[in-house]
C-alpha cells in the first residue's frame, strides 16, 4: 500500500471526476492521501474532502505564493488545527522563484507557521523553491525540530536534505524524481536514509513519467515509488511499506483506515 503524502484533490478541476479518482487510488493500492491546504479561502474544501473520505487527511496553512492573502496569525492557525482530521501545519515555506522583490512577509509568515506547529505539536509541511538557504536558516532559528515535518516536493541538493534530516525532518519525493533531467535529485533519492523518506504526487501538478504533462492524481504515486526502488536497487514493496510507515510515524494524529 502507498500513501500520497501531498496532494490538492480539493482543487475544482477534480470535482467532476472524484469517484474515478478514488477508484483509481484503490485500484493502484494507494490507501491514503493528505489533502494539503494552501490558503484560508479554500480551507473549507480541504476539510470537506477529509470529512467525506475516511482515508483522506487535511492540513492548514497559507502557501508562500499567495501574496494577497490575509496574513495568518499563530492563534488562528492553532485554532484551525483543532478541526477534525487536521494532521499538519502547511503548506508553508519560502518561494523566491514564483515571487520576487521584498519577500520579508514570506519569511515572517513562515515563522508564524513554525510557531503554530510547535504550539499544536503537529508537524510542518514545508515548500521551498530557490530559497533553500533562508529556509534552513529560519527552521534553525525558530527551532523547527521541535515540531518536525516534511520538506515536500524536494528538489534541492543532498546538503540541504541532510540539514533537514538533522533536524528530524522527512524528505518527500514527487514525480520530478522520475524525470530524466533530474540527475542530482535521483542521487539524493538513492542515498538518503529510507527511514526519512516520503512519496507524494503534489497533484494536479508534476505528473510522473509515464504520465508526464497530464493532470496528476494520487493513483500515480506508485511511479514515484518505482523510481526510488530502481535507484536504490531494493524491492518496490520495501519502498511502499517504509514510506507508508514513515507517513503514520510523522503525521501521528492520522488514524489509518483498514483496506
Ligand atoms: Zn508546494
Ligand atoms: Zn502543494
Amino acid at each position: 500500500m502507498y500513501v500520497d503524502s501531498h496532494c490538492h484533490i480539493n482543487f475544482p478541476e477534480f470535482a467532476p471526476r472524484l469517484p474515478e479518482l478514488f477508484a483509481a487510488m484503490a485500484a493502484n493500492q494507494v490507501s491514503h492521501a493528505l489533502c494539503v491546504g494552501v490558503n484560508f479561502a479554500e480551507l473549507d474544501s480541504v476539510l470537506e474532502m477529509a470529512a467525506a473520505h475516511p482515508n483522506v487527511y487535511a492540513s492548514v496553512g497559507v502557501h508562500p505564493d499567495y501574496e494577497l492573502e490575509e496574513e495568518p496569525t499563530i492563534e488562528r492557525l492553532v485554532d484551525l488545527a483543532k478541526r477534525p482530521k487536521v494532521v499538519a501545519i502547511g503548506e508553508t515555506g519560502l518561494d523566491y522563484y514564483r515571487l520576487t522583490g521584498d519577500l520579508e512577509w514570506q519569511r515572517e509568515r513562515f515563522r508564524t507557521h513554525i510557531r503554530a506547529a510547535i504550539a499544536t505539536g503537529k508537524p510542518l509541511i514545508i515548500h521551498t523553491r530557490s530559497a533553500a538557504e533562508d529556509t534552513i536558516r529560519i527552521m534553525r532559528e525558530e527551532g523547527a525540530q521541535k515540531a518536525g515535518g516534511v520538506m515536500h516536493c524536494f528538489t534541492e541538493s543532498l546538503a540541504v536534505a541532510q540539514a533537514a534530516i538533522e533536524m528530524g525532518f522527512y524528505i518527500s519525493f514527487s514525480g520530478i524524481v522520475t524525470f530524466k533531467s533530474a540527475k542530482e535529485l535521483k542521487e539524493v533519492a538513492r542515498v538518503i536514509p529510507i527511514d526519512h523518506m516520503l512519496i507524494e504526487t503534489d497533484s494536479p501538478y508534476l505528473a510522473p513519467v509515464p504520465h508526464r504533462g497530464k493532470t496528476n492524481e494520487p493513483a500515480y504515486v506508485m511511479h514515484v515509488a518505482e523510481e526510488i526502488a530502481r535507484l536504490r536497487g531494493i524491492p518496490l514493496t520495501e519502498v511502499a511499506e517504509t514510506t507508508t510507515a514513515n507517513f503514520f510515524k510523522l503525521f501521528d494524529s492520522a488514524q489509518p483506515v483498514a483496506a
